[in-house]
C-alpha cells in the first residue's frame, strides 16, 4: 500500500464506522470524505466537533505510518455555511490557515463565478502578454494566425473544459486576437481588413483558419455532456446522478430537461449548451458544423473553389495569406485607403504610375500599364497564351486551367501567388523607397521566387 493509499484507506474506514461525517448529495445519498489527485488532497464533511478530532487522528497517523509530515500551513480549511466563530476554532485545532472559495483545485477555481469577469481576468491577461510580446516583431499575416493558435492551444485548456466563458470576455478575446491580426507590421495602421467572421472560417471555405475561442469552449463543454452518454461509471457521474436524477445519463435529448433553481452554475450552463448552438443534436462535431454555418457566408462556387485551392502550394503563408486579402480586395491599395479615409493628400485615389487612374487592386495588379507587361512576359515563360481577364479569380482560374496536369496546376498556382507578391513588393517599393517599378526587375523576382519555393518545398526536380 503506498503512502497516499494509507491516507484514503484511513477516510474511508473512519466513514465506515461513522467516526467521520461525509457529505452527502441527494435523496438516495451518495457520500464523499475526500478527492485526491497527485498532490491534492481535499477532505470533505460536515461541520462537527467529532469530524474535527477524527481528521486530526487521520493525519497524524498518516505522518506516523509514512513517515511524511503534513504541512499545516500549506492546507486550508474552508467553510461553506459555517459560522465563523466554529472555523476560527477549527482552524486553531487543526492548526492550519483559514480559505475561503474560490479556491484552485488542480489549477482549477473552485467555487469561482464564471460569469463574473474576474474569473477570466488570469486567461485574458495570459493571452494578451503572449500576443504583445510578438507584437512589435516583423511577422507576416500568415505567421500571425499560426501564432494566434498557437497562444489559444497554450493556454490551459482546462479551464475552457469547465468554464463557460460569457460573452464579454469572448469579445474581449477577440479583440485582442484582431489587433495582433491586424496590427500593422509597423505597428501603425489598425484596419480590420476582412471581417472577424470571415477571418474564423476554415480555409477551404474562404477564411483564415483562425481559432474561434468560443468554438473551443462550447465544443470543450459538450464533451461532459458526451461523457454522461458514454458507458461506464464515475464517482462524477454518480454525484451529477444523486443530485439531479436519473435521466441526464444515457439521454440525447435533452430539450424537455429542466434543472432545479439550486443547480450549480456549471451544471446550467451544461443544460443549456442546446441554447447556445440552437440545436437539439448537440454532439460536438454537429456544434461545431452548426456554428460555423451560421457565420458562413454564402460564397459563390468559383470562389469557393479557388480559396480551396489557394493553399495547397509551396509558397510561404505569408504569401499566401496576402493573395488571400487581395482576393477580398481588402488589402491598403490607395482606393481602399480612400475609402476608409486614411489619406488626405491631394489626389489620394491616384495610382502613382498613370495620372486620372485609380488605384485599385484591379487597376494595380491586372490594368497597369507595367503590370500588364509583368504577366504577359510571365506567360510566355511559361509558353502559354492567356488574354488578360477582367478580375484575378478569373486569372487564377484561367491560369490554373491551362496547366495540364495537377503538378503543373500547381506550379502555376504558386506562380500566380509569386506574380502577385512581387507586384506588391514593387510598388510598395517605388512608393515608400524611392525604388524603381521595372516590369522586367520583377519578372525576374518571379522567377528567382517561384524556383526557390519550388524547391524548397516539393523536393522533387523542378520540371517547368
Ligand atoms: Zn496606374
Amino acid at each position: 500500500m503506498n503512502q497516499r493509499k494509507v491516507l484514503v484507506e484511513g477516510m474511508r474506514k473512519a466513514g465506515q464506522l461513522n467516526l467521520f461525517r461525509g457529505f452527502s448529495i441527494g435523496s438516495e445519498p451518495i457520500v464523499i470524505y475526500h478527492l485526491q489527485y497527485a498532490d491534492d488532497t481535499l477532505c470533505i464533511g460536515e461541520t462537527s466537533v467529532e469530524n474535527l478530532w477524527t481528521l486530526k487522528a487521520i493525519l497524524r497517523g498518516f505522518e506516523l505510518t509514512s513517515g511524511l509530515k503534513v504541512n499545516f500551513w500549506k492546507s486550508g480549511l474552508i467553510g461553506i455555511n459555517v459560522p465563523s466563530a466554529f472555523l476560527s476554532m477549527a482552524c486553531t485545532f487543526l492548526n492550519c490557515r483559514l480559505d475561503s472559495i474560490p479556491f484552485k483545485y488542480l489549477g482549477l477555481p473552485i467555487g469561482a463565478n464564471p460569469k463574473s469577469l474576474s474569473t477570466w481576468d488570469p486567461l485574458v491577461e495570459h493571452l494578451r502578454n503572449r500576443l504583445c510580446s510578438w507584437r512589435n516583431k516583423h511577422i507576416s499575416l500568415g505567421g500571425r494566425v499560426v501564432m494566434i493558435n498557437a497562444v489559444l492551444n497554450a493556454i490551459p485548456v482546462f479551464y475552457l473544459s469547465f468554464l463557460k466563458m460569457p460573452r464579454k470576455v469572448w469579445k474581449k478575446v477577440v479583440r485582442i486576437q484582431r489587433e495582433f491580426l491586424w496590427g500593422g507590421v509597423r505597428g501603425g495602421n489598425k484596419i480590420n481588413w476582412v471581417r472577424w467572421s470571415v477571418v474564423c472560417k476554415e480555409k477551404k471555405k474562404g477564411g483564415l483558419g483562425v481559432r474561434d475561442i468560443r468554438l473551443v469552449n462550447i465544443s470543450l463543454l459538450s464533451k461532459w455532456r458526451w461523457r454522461l452518454l458514454s458507458p461506464g461509471r464515475s464517482l462524477w457521474k454518480e454525484v451529477l446522478v444523486a443530485r439531479y436524477g436519473n435521466h441526464i445519463i444515457h439521454n440525447v435529448d435533452w430539450s424537455g430537461n429542466r434543472f432545479p433553481i439550486s443547480a450549480s452554475s456549471w451544471w446550467k450552463d451544461i443544460c443549456s449548451l442546446d441554447k447556445v448552438v440552437e440545436s437539439k443534436n448537440w454532439l460536438v462535431e454537429s456544434v461545431i458544423r452548426k456554428l460555423e454555418l451560421r457565420v458562413e457566408d454564402v460564397l459563390e462556387e468559383d470562389a469557393r473553389i479557388i480559396f480551396e485551392k489557394i493553399w495547397e502550394s509551396p509558397a510561404p503563408s505569408k504569401v499566401i495569406a496576402f493573395s488571400w486579402q487581395l482576393l477580398y480586395d481588402r488589402i491598403p491599395t490607395r482606393s481602399n485607403l480612400e475609402i476608409r479615409w486614411m489619406l488626405i493628400t491631394n489626389k489620394p485615389w491616384e495610382c502613382v504610375g498613370c495620372v486620372g487612374s485609380v488605384e485599385s487592386s484591379t487597376h494595380l495588379f491586372l490594368h497597369y500599364p507595367s503590370a500588364l507587361m509583368v504577366w504577359y512576359e510571365v506567360f510566355r515563360w511559361l509558353g502559354v497564351v492567356i488574354v488578360i481577364p477582367p478580375s484575378l479569380s478569373l486569372l487564377f482560374k484561367v491560369l490554373r486551367g491551362v496547366g495540364r496536369n495537377e503538378k503543373i496546376q500547381k506550379g502555376f498556382v504558386m506562380i500566380w501567388h509569386a506574380t502577385l507578391w512581387s507586384l506588391w513588393k514593387a510598388r510598395n517599393g517605388s512608393i515608400f523607397a524611392n525604388g524603381l517599378y521595372n516590369p522586367k526587375v520583377i519578372v525576374d523576382e518571379v522567377k528567382v521566387l517561384s524556383w526557390k519555393w519550388f524547391v524548397a518545398r516539393l523536393k522533387v526536380p523542378p520540371c517547368l
